[in-house]
């Protein structure tokens, strides 16, 4: 996604205000109410846009920089440069690579070691804080024989062009004369194994700092970069004190004026919810937010963030397991030790606002982090253990994996009960990731709802044994829903639906818009082929609403819109099913559904490839002689690449070519932009 002029000026007045408070001892607050204030940090914490003076003005001698778009890349940056301090006594910082002048990386000190986490995003895309960067790379950039790097690339394979960001900054800083010192890899989240990849690469660079660089490991020892102060003077109702407000502004007012983006959420009502189904094992809620009140705006195909908070059942959990429980509602400041450190909340804040809207404490834990908070266990055993399984692949997936554990889980599970008093709140700031916005697909069309977003999202939750896995902003929606629809059902999870200072009550919550290029042709004429299984649909009603608001208002010609739709039963789970013929009646011939049904003839399961490979024929007509657009969304693990499997295939035999040249035609339509993929 390129960055549009407002977003550039929201970015530099943002730097201004960060800018202007450097060099303040407490990381918050600012006082000028105009930041937006979710990262709460200068360039690498200095007041240069030069990353040669920052590492000399803050000593530095490592500098780990990210390109990252929903948080990993910057969350694995922030660990590795902990790592890297704890394990050889480094001076480290992480960098968001738009945050410097890239005409200063020749003239990194060649002591200094460079690395370079990089995600890939979309269909080979840069993300976009790195975007200049590779274009730099690209184009600018003379020589980088000073420069010693390692790249590790994150991506997921289930794209065409997988890795293609972190494998390209590899080459071209090679090509530039940089000087690898750590050879590259990668991640994939297509497999759900970035973690593990992520940890071989780590243990790749860390054998190469001492046995070609002559880096000396140490016992590993926790270095804050931050101290954490309480304030006995200050309650939680004290007007400057967080309570969990998505940012600064907020803290101070219950709404605040736009541009909205991803450091500066809108707080949306959401005017209606209701379930779509609800069988056994699963249920998914439509949910309507309305933008009236906002100036912000959306084009069909953007997806829409929802920034969550953790439900009651997980933070009571975190509590005990850190014996926090007296501390709640405790005020806290916090001081900056190292002058690059970030942290992505306001100050003054309480123990129980973090907990609940700052920190990432449901998803699984992750065997780094066990290995890190080894050290703190309340007893010799339970260290024992947490390093055996933290560093252990096997022991870890058997242990703690497989029970689908979160952090207080497992270490409840392994002191027996016994609280972790000894970790410092700073550690967990500092090594659990910031809870993250999900993203939905927007199931609405601009065209005809102008001020409302509508998402589609299938709720994630399951009992195993006594834990309860629950997917974050799923349940919460859920909950909402049941809430606003007085319905007799009990919600998996419970949430404080009134969020901070009753900001969120009345069913409200936290959004912003990202736009994406997942996009109808420009003429409404242009035939559309859109393939979305399960969820898969939501960004495909949103598109056959807007060309039935093309034919209502415009009586325009409207090419052929096929759509392959699947789902488990058709009385169970079909999404929108009493959508699809009223769109059916405005479109008349030019519509067409076909319907997947996986579970209707047990012994044969159909899904939507089975669909494209016996419309194969017309598949092809419509690609070959009418340059239709093919559009797949939803499941990226499997789904996707069986559909893009059936297409090479149809195509391979409608036209008589060899599957390699199949392949190739489809790789050809998606750098026209003809065949699109929106999955996850
Ligand atoms: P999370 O909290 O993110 O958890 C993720 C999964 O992990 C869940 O299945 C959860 O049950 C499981 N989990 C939680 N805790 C643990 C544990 N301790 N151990 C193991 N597993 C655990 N989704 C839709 O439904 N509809 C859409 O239209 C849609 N569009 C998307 C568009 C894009 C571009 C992207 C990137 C994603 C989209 N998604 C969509 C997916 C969506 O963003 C979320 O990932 C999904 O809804 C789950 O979010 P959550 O917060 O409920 O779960």
């Amino acid at each position: 996604m390129a960055l549009d002029t407002l977003d550039y000026s929201v970015m530099v007045g943002l730097a201004l205000a960060v800018l202007a408070y450097f060099g303040k001892e407490y990381i918050w607050p600012l006082d000028d109410g105009t930041s937006a204030g979710f990262v709460a940090s200068a360039p690498g914490g200095g007041t240069s846009r030069s990353i040669v003076e920052t590492l000399k003005s803050t000593k530095k001698n490592v500098v780990v920089f990210y390109g990252t778009q929903t948080g990993t890349a910057e969350d694995y940056a922030s660990k590795l440069s902990k790592e890297l301090a704890s394990n050889f006594g480094l001076k480290t910082m992480t960098a968001d690579v738009a945050d410097y002048d890239f005409e200063d990386f020749d003239k990194i000190s060649s002591d200094a070691l460079c690395f370079f986490l990089m995600a890939t995003y979309g269909e080979g895309e840069p993300t976009d804080n790195a975007i200049d960067f590779v274009n730099y790379l690209d184009n600018e950039a003379d020589t980088l024989s000073n420069l010693r790097f390692s790249v590790f690339g994150l991506g997921n394979s289930t794209y065409e062009f997988y890795n293609a960001i972190g494998k390209k900054v590899d080459q071209k800083l090679e090509e530039l004369g940089a000087e690898r010192f750590a050879e590259y890899s990668q991640g994939d989240d297509g497999l759900g194994t970035m973690d593990e990849d992520f940890l071989a690469w780590k243990d790749a660079v860390f054998e190469s700092l001492e046995n070609n660089l002559g880096f000396e490991r140490k016992e590993a020892h926790y270095e804050p970069s931050l101290k954490l102060v309480e304030n006995a003077s200050l309650t939680k109702d004290d007007p400057s004190v967080s309570q969990g407000e998505p940012s600064k502004a907020y803290v101070k007012s219950a709404s605040i004026e736009g541009p909205y983006d991803h450091q500066n959420p809108y707080i949306s009502k959401i005017t209606k919810t209701r379930e779509l189904f609800n069988s056994s094992t699963r249920s998914c809620v439509h949910a309507e937010f309305d933008l009236s009140a906002s100036n912000m705006k959306y084009s069909t195909g953007d997806h829409l963030a929802i920034w969550p908070s953790n439900c009651d059942e997980n933070v009571l959990k975190f509590l005990k397991a850190f014996g926090l429980e007296k501390k709640l509602d405790t005020v806290f400041d916090l001081k900056v030790l190292d002058s690059t450190a970030r942290t992505h909340f306001h100050t003054p804040i309480t123990y129980g606002a973090v907990i609940r809207h700052h920190l990432e404490i449901s998803g699984p834990i992750s065997r780094q982090f066990l290995s890190s908070i080894a050290g703190f266990a309340p007893t010799e055993e339970a260290k024992e253990t947490a390093k055996n399984w933290g560093s252990n692949k096997g022991s870890f997936a058997k242990e703690i994996h497989e029970k689908s554990f979160n952090i207080a889980d497992a270490l409840l599970h392994i002191s027996g009960g016994e609280p972790w008093t000894d970790v410092p709140f700073e550690f967990l700031i500092e090594l659990i990731g910031h809870l993250q916005p999900r993203y939905y697909s927007i199931s609405s069309s601009s065209a005809s709802e102008k001020q409302l977003i509508h998402i589609t999202a299938v709720v994630e939750n399951e009992k195993k044994g006594d834990v309860l896995v629950s997917g974050v902003v799923t349940n919460l929606l859920k909950h909402i829903e049941i809430d606003q629809n007085k319905t007799k059902e009990k919600p998996f999870v419970h949430y404080d639906l009134d969020g901070p200072r009753g900001k969120f009550s009345k069913h409200k919550l936290p959004v912003h818009v990202r736009r994406s290029t997942f996009k109808l042709p420009n003429s409404p004429s242009v035939p559309v082929i859109l393939i979305g299984p399960g969820t898969g649909i939501a960004p495909f009603r949103g598109f056959v609403r807007e060309r039935v608001t093309q034919k209502k208002n415009q009586d325009v010609k409207i090419g052929k819109t096929l759509v392959y739709y699947g789902c488990r039963n058709e009385n169970e789970d079909f999404l929108y099913k009493e959508e699809w013929p009223q769109y059916a009646q405005v479109l008349g011939d030019s519509f067409e559904m076909h319907t997947a049904f996986s579970r209707k003839d047990p012994n044969a399961k159909l899904y939507v490839q089975h669909k494209v490979a016996e419309n194969g024929k017309e598949i092809n007509r419509l690609l070959e002689q009418e340059k239709a657009y093919i559009y797949v969304c939803g499941d990226a693990l499997k789904m996707a690449r069986d559909v893009q499997k059936a297409l090479t295939k149809v195509i391979a035999e409608e036209r008589g070519v060899s599957e390699e040249r199949a392949a190739e035609l489809i790789r050809s339509l998606k750098t026209q932009n003809r065949y699109q993929e929106d999955v996850w």
